[in-house]
């Protein structure tokens, strides 16, 4: 039987442009340039988790591995080694390559994701064998089982997909998983020039899943975890397919046992596919928050299919609902010049999105752009961990790289500036929908997606007072006040135990402002923690997960053990007394929504 070994790249890695940390996109880009209330939290790898799903062979995953881990692994002679990676990590996987070859030269190196496209693209084919036997482009389920002789075209399992988290560092820097993770389908149809998804698959959309089986996972990650927030469903563009979201939109609504009360999820769109709905269809399909790339005003001029449509009615029409978004803009295309760039960053700020990704263009090696900048003679020599969001990788036709980045950053100083943190936008767009579901026709909407509204609004209050106190300027302080003020004449007083929170909160946002200026968190860039899944190659039964995790490094991780030795003890501590809190409200006759938690928990 053949053993199958996947991996991400070896640590430490390549920061970004900003030292930021590669993992973490809340730092990194969603939150960005948010002073003390610039989120952290971690992802995971789950490419390698659907190929590993849906073998009918053993193997190992390692995700975030260190060198000796992944050279102990290398050392027991796998058949296959898998290695999925972006371009900024090619120096790492090119060393681990020669590290197979020379610990295990009869095993058969696979490389995947957007690094394999860009290592394709990018090199000359003898450099190509002496490092790899194959370069998967494309779906990686299907490309494993016929490399296997497995049955290519057998139905796709996915479930326990591992959490991401996301928080305030200095509320619980390792935070627990709190968003689950399922795929719906790859690649995208909308061709757009500069993107690799797109070209990776051809084109085309990949469908892995039907509504009823995401429908099912939704509900069993929900069932299983009572702290989980909201499930990803994967796509590059969800809505694209109609009948398959509504399909989804009708299972979800009509669920008595969850349904809108309490099912939430996330997915990536467009102006153009969402323009299809009416806009109430599309909350009533529990969408919580949504990635929509605007990328530029112009981009609709440009012949950037995904942008036809109206933007500011799509931002404006989601965010009255209570759907909270995370925008993406781009500088540096040909059509930007030092003049209307100013004016295309206005309008997208004045979209107001919840959190944001400012990028520059980026010549990712395989994307058409890629091929049209390297006939135009434009492309520049860059190192390899720079060819990330922020790297460019060519001569802008209008910009010096560093006016690019200066840019960007003037934006999300601005954007905070303007808006004020995320948390606090957040809270908005949860007021919003807590009031529009209130008065809604709609049951489902009315009954069930208000009252999930109230929880979060109620998870967001306690960070009110510090968003307050440490507010940028005083537009942004006198949003935040009178955003409270919305908040207690939807709610009333808070409880004494939010109130609690709120004060605990302050407390710490004090230690947090006074830590920065001492030690800045982007002097030390978070990196992962080795985790090591085995899969066993068979069916899981019911609702059995498929893998067992290991965690190679634990002995020696002290400062982790000792973090969450430490925060177990308070929030434990913590947690007993906002319950003894509301035990008292409760005695005064106050009726209580919901049992206070010890940490605010927050959606993407
Ligand atoms: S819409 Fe998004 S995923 Fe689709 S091609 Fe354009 S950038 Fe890529």
């Amino acid at each position: 039987m053949p053993k199958v070994l996947l991996s991400t790249p070896c640590q430490p890695y390549p920061t970004h442009a900003w030292n930021d940390s590669l993992t973490d996109v809340m730092s990194q880009r969603f939150t960005k340039g948010q002073d003390i209330f610039t989120m952290s939290g971690h992802q995971h790898c789950f490419g390698s988790h659907l190929i590993a799903q849906n073998l009918s062979v053993p193997s190992v995953f390692l995700e975030y591995p260190t060198w000796e881990g992944f050279e102990d692994e290398a050392r027991k002679g796998y058949d296959y080694v898998g290695i999925s990676f972006f371009p900024t990590c090619m120096e790492i996987v090119l060393d681990m390559c020669k590290t197979v070859r020379r610990l295990s030269p009869s095993s058969q190196i696979v490389l995947g994701h957007y690094g394999a496209l860009a290592f394709d693209a990018a090199f000359p084919e003898d450099f190509k064998r002496e490092h790899a036997d194959h370069v998967c482009i494309g779906e990686g389920v299907g490309f494993f089982r016929e490399l296997l002789g497995e049955p290519v075209m057998a139905p796709v399992r996915q479930s326990h997909m591992p959490k991401c988290s996301f928080s305030l560092p200095w509320l619980d820097y390792y935070a627990k998983g709190m968003q689950g993770f399922t795929v719906a389908g790859l690649g995208c149809p909308s061709g757009c020039d500069f993107c690799s998804t797109t070209q990776m698959h051809g084109n085309a959309w990949v469908q892995l899943a039907t509504p009823q089986q995401i429908f099912q996972e939704l509900k069993r990650a929900f069932r299983e975890d009572p702290d989980l927030q909201q499930m990803a469903i994967y796509d590059e563009d969800l809505f694209k397919h109609k009948e398959f979201v509504t399909e989804l939109r009708e299972l979800i609504e009509n669920d008595e046992e969850m349904g809108l009360r309490r099912l939430d999820f996330f997915a990536l769109g467009s102006v153009e596919s969402l323009s299809q709905y009416d806009w109430d269809e599309i909350a009533r399909t529990g969408l919580g928050t949504i990635f929509i790339g605007l990328e530029s005003k112009f981009a609709p001029d440009r012949g950037y299919q995904k942008r036809s449509g109206d933007a500011r009615e799509t931002f404006t029409e989601l965010q009255r609902r209570g759907i909270t978004i995370i925008g993406g803009w781009m500088c540096g295309f040909d059509f930007h010049d030092r003049v209307n760039v100013f004016d295309d960053l206005d309008y997208f700020i004045s979209l107001e999105p919840t959190s944001h990704q400012l990028t520059k263009v980026t010549a990712f090696p395989g994307t058409p752009l890629w091929e049209r900048l390297k006939e135009e003679g434009r492309l520049r020599e860059i190192p390899w961990e720079d060819v990330n969001f922020y790297g460019g990788g060519f001569k802008h036709k209008n910009f010096e790289d560093h006016e690019i980045m200066e840019i960007l950053l003037h934006g999300y100083r601005k954007s905070y500036e303007t808006h004020g943190p995320t948390l606090m936008r957040q809270l908005k767009v949860e007021l919003n929908g807590y009031e529009y579901c209130r008065a809604s026709q709609n049951q489902a909407l009315r009954e069930r997606r208000a009252e999930r509204h109230r929880e979060h609004c109620e998870q967001l209050y306690p960070l009110i007072r510090a968003c307050e106190h440490f507010a940028p300027n005083g537009i942004v302080r006198r949003k935040i006040r009178q955003m409270e003020e919305r908040y207690l004449k939807n709610f009333g007083q808070p409880s004494s135990a939010l109130k609690a929170q709120s004060a605990y909160i302050l407390a710490k946002a004090f230690q947090e402002k006074a830590r920065e200026s001492l030690l800045p968190r982007n002097r030390e860039p978070r990196q992962e923690p080795f985790k090591k899944y085995l899969y066993s190659g068979r069916a899981p039964v019911g609702d059995e997960s498929p893998y067992r995790v290991v965690y190679p490094n634990r002995d020696q991780d002290w400062s982790y053990r000792l973090d969450r030795a430490w925060m177990d003890l308070k929030l434990g501590a913590m947690g007993q007394a906002f319950k003894a809190l509301d035990a008292i409200d409760q005695l005064r006759g106050r009726q209580l929504t919901r049992t206070s938690g010890a940490q605010p928990r927050t959606r993407l």
